[in-house]
Parts: C-alpha cells; structure tokens; sequence
C-alpha cells in the first residue's frame, strides 16, 4: 500500500490526482466536499467487463471485453473527420477498433501493447469492428481499472468523467480508504449480523472483486444506512419524549359507552381495536403520535369523535383539521348531530367565517368556553390561542404541510396527535418516513356495504354509459362526473369541465338536472349547488376534483372520471369513495385513452383493485420511492445505496436491531458502542 503524505483536508479534494479546481467544484455539486465523502460516493452501476471473449468467438452486436497486443495503430483523415484505426489481435484472429475525433489517442497507444476493449461490435465492411470502446492499456503487471473487471458506473455531473473519475476513485481507495474509513459498528454486531467490515465494504463497493462478494458488500452498506437512520428517528422521539408532556384524559369515561350506545350500528371489529389504542395513547403522558389508517368510508371519522368527546369530557380542547372547507362543513355538522346529545357544541372556523363571529370564537378558544373546533388551516393561524388543547386529529394528512402542522406542536403540554389517511402508507414507507409514529389500520368496511364495480371505458363505448346512467337516475339514484384539474392548465381545464357540463346538460341530461362546481366558486356560490344535490333536486354533479374528499351522500351511486390517466392511483382512489356509501350497488365508470404504457397500467390497476392498500403498494412501485414522498423536506430520509421499496427485509431488519439497541441503551455505556455513538452524533446534524 502506497503512504505517501496525500492532504487530506476538505478543501484539498482539488490537490488530487486528476482533479484539480473545476473538477472539485463539480464533486461539490453532488455533495462531495472531502476525500472521505468521495470515499463514499458509490456507483450508481457496474457492468461486467471481467470476462474477456475470443476475438474468434465475437459476434456482430455483442458488447464484449477483448483483450489482445496493438498490432497497428493509425491516423486517417476522413473527409473532415479524423479516425483512429487500431487493429487488436488475440491468440485466436483480429479485431478493428476506431474513435472519431480524438487523435490525442495516436499518442496513447503503441504497437506491441496490450490493450482491453469493451464495447459493442459492429459488422462493417464485412470485418468485425467496435467503434469508440472503453479501453486500458496495461503495463506488465499492472491492475486494469476500466476494464477487464466489474466496471464501477458512476454517477456524474457537468464537468465530470466517468474515466478520471474511477481513475480518481481507485487513486483515493488504495491510498486514503484505510486512513479514512474507520469502521464504527462493534464486533458483535458485525458476527451477529454477518456482515462485512466497512473498510473491506468501501473497497468492493468501488472495485468489486465478484458480483457475490459485492452483494455481501451492499448489504454491509444498506444495513449500516438504514440502521442509522431507524437510530436517529428512534432517538429523536426518545428526546421529544422528554421534553414533552401531553394532557392527560382519565375521567368520564363511560360516557364513551353511552356514545357508543347512541349509534344506530356496532362499530366494526377493526374499529373497536383502533379505538382501543386511540383510548389507551390518550390516557398517558407522553404525547401520542398515531397514524390511523382505513379506506375512506371505513369509520376512520367516527372514531376520532370518540377521542373528541373524551377531551370535551375532561374539560380540554380538542380539534379536528380538514383539508378543504367543504370537508369542514360537513365534519361539523356529522360532528354536532353525535356531540349535541352530549351538551357538547362543536365550532367551526374556515377562511370564510366572518369577521365578528371568528372573533368571538377566537375568545371561546382562549377561555376553554369550546372544547370541540372543526377547521381547515384557519384554525392554524397564530391569533388561535387555545387553553388546553389535549388533541389534535388530522384528517387526510397528506394535504398538510410538516411546517403548518409544526406550531401547534411545538408547545407543553404538547397535544396528542391523530393523523387520519384513506391513502395508506406501505409498510415501508412509514417505518422510513414516520418511523416514530404508531400505526392503527382498519381494514374491514362497515358491514352492507356493497362492493363498488369499476370499468374503463373507451370513447366508443361512452354514449352506452351514458344512456345506463340516465336509466339508474331514472331509478332515483344519482351521479358524479368528475375532471382533472391540473394547476398549470387550470383555465383550460376549466373551460373543459363547463363545456362538458353544457353538453351534458343540454344533451344526453336534457331533461334532468344537472349542476357544477369548481373550485374557483365561492362558498357562496358552490353551496346552493351541493345541497341542492344533497337534496336529490340536482341529479348529476359536474365537478372538477373539489370533490376528491369529504362528500358524503349515500345516494349518489355512480362516478364518472374524465380524462382518468391524468390522476394519480391515489386520487383516483379517494375520488372513488364517494360512492359506495349507501345500501345500493355502485359503478365506477373511469374514460380515459392514456398515451403512456405507465398510464394504461395504472388505469388496469385501478379497474381491477379496491382495495386501497393494494393500490398504495402498486402506487409506490409505479412511482418509485422518492416520488411517492413528493417534494423532499430536510428530515426526511435520504439513502445513497439503499432503496427502501426493493431492500424492505433488509429495512426490517435495521429496524429490529434499532428497536434493541434502543431498549438495551447499549450505546451509552458500553465501549464496543463507543464508535457507533459518535457516528450517530456526528451524522445527526444532517437530519
Ligand atoms: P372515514 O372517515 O373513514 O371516511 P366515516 O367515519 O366518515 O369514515 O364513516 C363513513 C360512514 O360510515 C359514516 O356515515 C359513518 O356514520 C358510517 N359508519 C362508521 N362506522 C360504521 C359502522 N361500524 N357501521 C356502519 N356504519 C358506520
Ligand atoms: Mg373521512
């Protein structure tokens, strides 16, 4: 091993060999600021040049790895092009090989060398020949790097070369890797877990030395990130723990029985388990934080109530966010109708609740006077001052910012935390992103309810449909049809769903009532619309996706989804939980001729699940993991080799062993965990 006195400081990357000051600043780009941090900047590929082909065996359109001795060497002006012809010769016949452009290389090679080349073969004039290879000329004795190996692929940016780069890499891991990369995870663990030395791990991550021990080395890698990052989610809930304390609910508890006893239905065994946790977090200390998971129209709501009606009970104040004011209207008048019996009032406070009455409410908040507010992000702003907020329930979370949401939490005593999604989150996803949360599922639908039946329908069959439609609202039932809204098109979008609403209304629905709703329409002006439809006097609803949740009208049995591929799997799904919500059968009706393979399979995918955590799953997978998380925020996870959707035993696994270190408190006192402690010290302030 080479120990020549290299720098090693951070600004001293531009002092290696073959880097230099443009270079370094393009490594800074991708977050590379030291030698150890390139260390650790992985390949985002490899490819197999180690096995090397007979020159006589080389077919047309293979991509091989020769090797062979340079028997010639020359420069041809071509018309304006300048070519590099080689001719390579094994034991067994010759190869051409030819670049464009790039005499310098008549300096690189000599006759007499060996030389390997990886590329694609071509037939060319009736001889086999590659045109622009990968190639390395080996001195005696000498190490390839490029080629005849596992090749490392790197990632690269502007300014950057996959060829100085690996040239760089190798560099730096025989001279730097042993200095710099110390290995922090204690022996025992290493035996336990079968996993490979860091140092040795680093090394064969850059230069495999075989595809098995490569596995071995990832593993070694994906383990150790995942593992780090399960520690400081586990750690930062430990410190929040501390620092906070949460209201308390103890007394009145059987009038929770006597809730239970106004409801004209028994709540569903999924229900009754969730209740049970939600009833049990909300009687400790320490601040819950629970994700509570369930198809839309599976109960989620009611439950919530239960935790509401709780904290009114104890005399505390308790809320529930929504996004959106329809949603709003209609928690708080489901809200009120179970709570009134109970002495109960419930308020509710959206952007449009007038001046004098907000006001008046804002002082009920603060004097503890109301215990129960419905609200969307009104209820957010800083002038709401609550006396003893105890509970906070979160409908629909993705809707919410982590920011807004931050404000009401930051406080002692912190108020527990009820997060409500019809969108559930994988497995995977939860333990990565939310790993301190808890998690509560149901997955039962209330008993009678019927299955909701989905078709796609191509244009041609769409008249057909129409003409079911009319029959069934002829029967009483009634109908949706919705259209994508998408920001930047939101004019034209618009124009789209009044135009259809025209010729719905003045065509196939002439002698029908037909209404719209968009979402650039007032309270004022959407309102008489929707209860209008809530009435039965409309009987088709046009609306663009304002009506993805919250509306809850059993009678309306049949949607319709316009221009379907321009949704997500997700929204889709929402927007298909606003039927199904009576005793009759409902249809699901999905047109939409997506131009992308991706698109058609979202749309089969759809037609054929209702179940909304299989659709969640394909939704991930369809995505890809960072997709899915939407716009990365700082505390979220971020894994340089690890994926957490294709490695997810693996995530199981750090997370397992996160959970016992955690409960062993190994890392604190024991000196094998010495070195893993300060690893996770220093890497925190990145999180
Ligand atoms: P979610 O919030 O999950 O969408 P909700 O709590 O709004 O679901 O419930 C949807 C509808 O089902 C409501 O009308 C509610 O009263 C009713 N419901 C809730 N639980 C049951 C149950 N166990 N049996 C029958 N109906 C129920
Ligand atoms: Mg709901």
């Amino acid at each position: 091993m080479k120990t020549e006195t290299l720098p090693v400081t951070v600004s001293d990357l531009r002092y290696l060999k073959g880097v230099g000051p443009k270079r370094a600043q393009a490594l800074e780009r991708l977050g590379i600021a030291s030698i150890r941090d390139l260390l650790f900047f992985f390949p985002r590929r490899y490819e197999d040049r180690s096995h090397f082909a007979l020159i006589s065996e080389v077919q047309p359109e293979q991509t091989v790895s020769v090797r062979g001795e340079i028997l010639s060497v020359k420069l041809k002006p071509i018309r304006r092009l300048r070519l590099i012809e080689m001719i390579v010769g094994d034991s067994s016949d010759m190869i051409h090989a030819v670049w464009f452009n790039q005499p310098y290389l008549k300096k690189t090679f000599q006759e007499g060398q060996q030389v390997i080349l990886y590329g694609k073969v071509e037939l060319y004039k009736n001889r086999l020949q590659i045109s622009a290879p990968e190639y390395e000329v080996i001195e005696s004795g000498e190490e390839a790097i490029h080629t005849g190996r596992i090749t490392p692929i790197y990632p690269l940016t502007e300014g950057l070369f996959q060829r100085s780069l690996r040239a760089t890499l190798h560099d730096i891991v025989e001279t730097h890797l042993d200095r710099e990369i110390t290995e922090y995870l204690p022996q025992i663990l290493l035996d336990e877990k079968k996993l490979m030395g860091l140092r040795e791990a680093a090394r064969e991550m850059h230069f495999p030395t075989s595809p098995e021990i490569l596995a071995q080395a990832r593993h070694r890698i994906v383990f150790d990130e995942f593992l780090v990052f399960q520690m400081i989610l586990l750690r930062k809930m430990e410190r929040l723990k501390a620092k906070y304390q949460a209201h308390t609910l103890s007394i009145g508890a059987e009038t929770l029985q006597r809730f239970q006893a106004t409801l004209p239905f028994k709540l569903t065994a999924d229900q009754d388990k969730v209740l049970g946790d939600l009833l049990l977090d909300l009687n400790q200390t320490v601040p819950m934080n629970r994700l509570l998971q369930g198809d839309v129209g599976s109960g989620k709501t009611l439950v919530a109530a239960f935790g509401l009606l709780w904290a009114a009970q104890n005399k505390l104040q308790a809320v529930l966010l929504v996004p959106t004011e329809i949603l709003a209207e209609q928690h708080y008048k489901t809200l009120s109708k179970l709570l009134e019996p109970f002495g109960i009032p419930v308020g509710l406070l959206t952007s449009s609740t007038p001046a004098a009455k907000r006001e008046r409410m804002l002082a009920e908040i603060k004097n503890n006077k109301l215990h129960v507010m419905v609200g969307t992000h009104a209820l957010l702003q800083e002038d709401v001052t609550f006396h003893s907020l105890a509970l906070v329930v979160i409908d629909e979370q993705h809707k919410f910012g982590v920011y807004q949401r931050a404000q009401l939490f930051n406080r002692n005593p912190r108020p527990h935390q009820l997060v409500m999604t019809a969108t559930p989150i994988p497995r995977t996803l939860a333990f990565t992103t939310y790993g301190d949360l808890a998690i509560s599922t149901i997955k039962e639908l209330p008993s009678g309810r019927l299955p909701i039946k989905t078709y796609w329908i191509t244009r041609k069959k769409q008249d057909k449909v129409l003409e079911h439609i009319l029959e069934k609202i002829g029967q009483g039932e009634q109908a949706y049809f919705i259209f994508p809204l998408i920001e930047e098109t939101e004019k034209i979008d618009l124009l789209a769903a009044e135009k259809e609403y025209q010729r719905l209304r003045l065509g196939v629905f002439k002698d029908i009532r037909v209404g719209l709703v968009h979402g650039r329409m007032t309270k004022e002006q959407r309102d008489p619309v929707m209860d209008a439809f809530r009435r039965g006097e409309i009987q088709v609803l046009v609306a663009t996706s304002v009506i993805e949740v919250g509306v809850d009208h059993p009678n309306a049995t049949m949607l319709v989804v316009e221009n379907a591929d321009r949704f997500g799997l997700a929204q889709l799904h929402q927007m298909r939980g606003r039927i199904g919500r009576g005793h009759k059968a409902s249809e699901c009706f999905i047109f939409g001729e997506p131009s992308t393979d991706e698109g058609r399979r979202r749309l089969r995918i759809f037609a054929n699940t209702q179940d909304g955590f299989e659709i969640a799953e394909e939704d991930l997978k369809l995505r890809g993991f960072g997709d899915f998380l939407g716009t990365r925020q700082s505390g979220e996870p971020y894994f340089r080799v690890g994926n957490p959707i294709e490695d997810e035993a693996l995530l199981r696994e750090a997370r397992q062993t996160a959970l016992e270190l955690m409960r062993q408190q190994a890392l604190e006192k024991d000196p094998a965990w010495k070195g893993f402690h300060a690893h996770l010290e220093a890497i925190a302030v990145h999180y």
